[in-house]
């Protein structure tokens, strides 16, 4: 069967349909994209809901590419990880992310932490912990400065999480759980671990005033939290009614679009330099 792609291109394939055919082209795409430069980062703040000070960022991968335009990570990451090819986007993110540091740094920004997301294929491969050194050392950042974030799945279901979890805390690196509460994690296994900050998921911060059940889920993270000693942040905060909420039942950090979006790291200095409060 003949099938036209959404580019636009003509394509012969009997056994794939127009949904198909996209994929392959986007990956055979994805794995040009670095060496391309089509592969950058954004930078969103997470800040002290009182004092609204910048308290760090979020380091979110962006995918710009002239045949596709920009591709949500959200449908290239899982493409990433399937292929492999999340090692390499990885390396780059983190290498980038903790170059910024410096830049920023030298332009008279402080940004208290950098936070970097890692998937699970890049702990599964067990060069991780190396690598964050190798990564620290040639960009001198202080490892209190970075903090990882990995999801529940990647603590639960890979054997060697353990070991690299240990090693980022003996270098200083941080670790925070992403997503916290969509999966299952074992409270006792949780608590044995060296975790320094629980991120509240955006799903139960979305319907805070409208689902009592997502704000006692938030509720009880939070007091969670603070029974394990563990900082909490809320992810996806969009209005000040939710900010309000969770100042009142003790969670003192967010981020989301109330703060800012994921920006370019010029206009994160143009946004945070002058005055931090804006
Ligand atoms: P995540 O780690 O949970 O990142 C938070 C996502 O929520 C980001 O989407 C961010 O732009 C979005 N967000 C932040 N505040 C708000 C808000 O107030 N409202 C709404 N509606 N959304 C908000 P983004 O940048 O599209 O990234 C999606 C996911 O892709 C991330 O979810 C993460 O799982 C993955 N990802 C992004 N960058 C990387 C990376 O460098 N490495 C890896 N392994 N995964 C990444
Ligand atoms: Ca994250
Ligand atoms: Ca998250
Ligand atoms: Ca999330």
């Amino acid at each position: 069967a003949k099938s036209r792609g959404r580019n636009g291109y003509q394509f012969y394939a009997p056994d794939m349909d127009g949904e198909g055919v996209l994929r392959l082209r986007m990956e055979a795409l994805l794995r040009r994209a670095i060496e391309r430069g089509e592969i950058f980062l954004h930078y969103q703040p997470q800040v002290d809901i009182e004092s609204g000070r910048l308290i760090g960022v979020e380091a979110l991968v962006r995918w710009t590419n002239p045949e596709l335009g920009s591709v949500s990570p959200v449908r290239f990451i899982p493409m990433a990880e399937e292929t492999g090819f999340i090692n390499q986007i990885g390396e780059w993110v983190l290498l980038e992310a903790c170059r910024q540091m410096g830049r920023w740094d030298e332009a008279g920004l402080v940004v208290p932490k950098m936070a970097v997301n890692l998937s699970v294929r890049q702990v599964e491969r067990g060069a991780m912990a190396p690598q964050v050194a190798r990564v620290l050392a040639e960009t001198s950042l202080a490892p209190h400065r970075l903090q990882l974030e990995v999801t529940e799945s990647v603590i639960m279901n890979t054997g060697d999480a353990l070991a690299f979890v240990h090693e980022l805390h003996a270098m200083g690196v941080g670790l925070a759980i992403d997503d916290f509460g969509t999966g299952y994690s074992s409270l006792a296994y949780l608590k044995q671990l060296p975790v320094d900050v629980l991120k509240i998921d955006r799903s139960f911060i979305k319907d805070i005033a409208l689902d009592s059940d997502d704000e006692a889920i938030a509720i009880a993270i939070i007091q969670l939290g603070k029974s394990m000693h563990l900082s909490v942040i809320a992810e996806g905060v969009e209005t000040e009614e939710q900010a309000a909420f969770l100042l009142r039942h003790g969670c003192t950090r967010a981020q989301g679009y109330l703060y800012g979006r994921p920006v370019a790291p010029g206009e994160l200095l143009q946004e945070w330099g002058q005055d931090e409060r804006r």
